[in-house]
């Protein structure tokens, strides 16, 4: 008796080819996505499936809690991939709603090995906590998702591959969006970067739609203003 995963995949072939007769064949010579995707593990948020694409059409990295770090060659090669072999034109770093690693970042909750990875998470929370610790604590969860959507927009942006890119005139732009498990609708936090100048800006104007509390506002935020290299 095969695995149900088995069964339903050849179900899932036959349908397939039935609908395309050349599906596999034309996927098995080449890859030519537009886009590539990079997400949270979560698997209530499957790229191809709430975009309405076909194998082929998005490259995905996946992690816990959507973080591109400056150091992790896992997620740096793979952009590098798409942008350098692919060619992709976009990528979307996408955020979701009650993502338990924010959650956990926020609250400062133990999970295990994992705690070490969302203290990037936590870094994000701690450089903007005056547009959070005035909010209530389910508003804080979700405008910290938003938050670290947007930090990590900005990691992709600054990396040496997006950099050298538009350096060299290739048209890519890095989007930044928040999927809502409630709903099933994704929302564009509007931090779209697509020019080495944009990077500054694009980031400060995002994160200043999220306003201080009063102590924020009386002690002011500089961490804030200190985003991106001081070559930019
Ligand atoms: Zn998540």
């Amino acid at each position: 008796m095969p695995h149900r995963l088995l069964t339903n995949n050849r179900a899932w072939a036959t349908a397939k080819k039935a609908a395309d007769p050349g599906f596999f064949t034309r996927l098995a010579k080449q890859q030519n996505p537009r886009y590539m995707w990079i997400g949270c593990a979560d698997s209530r948020v499957p790229a191809n499936e709430i975009t309405g694409l076909d194998p082929g059409e998005v490259f995905v990295h996946r992690n816990v809690a959507n973080l591109v770090v400056h150091s992790d060659l896992n997620a740096l090669s793979t952009v590098q991939f798409a942008v350098e072999h692919l060619k992709v034109q976009h990528i979307f770093v996408v955020g979701h709603y009650g993502c338990a690693g924010v959650r956990a970042a926020l609250h400062g909750l133990r999970i295990g090995l994992a705690d070490n990875w969302l203290r990037h998470v936590q870094d994000v929370r701690l450089r903007h906590r005056r547009r959070l610790e005035h909010l209530s604590p389910a508003q804080q969860e979700d405008v910290l998702c938003e938050m670290n959507v947007i930090e990590q927009v900005g990691n992709v942006a600054l990396s040496t591959v997006i950099q050298d890119a538009w350096g060299r005139g290739q048209a890519v732009a890095v989007h930044g969006w928040v999927y809502g498990l409630q709903d099933g609708l994704l929302k564009d936090l509007d931090v779209t970067m697509e020019r080495r100048e944009d990077v500054v800006a694009k980031f400060g104007a995002a994160i200043k739609r999220y306003p201080r509390g009063p102590e924020g506002a009386a002690a002011g935020d500089a961490a804030d203003s200190s985003f991106g290299p001081g070559v930019l």
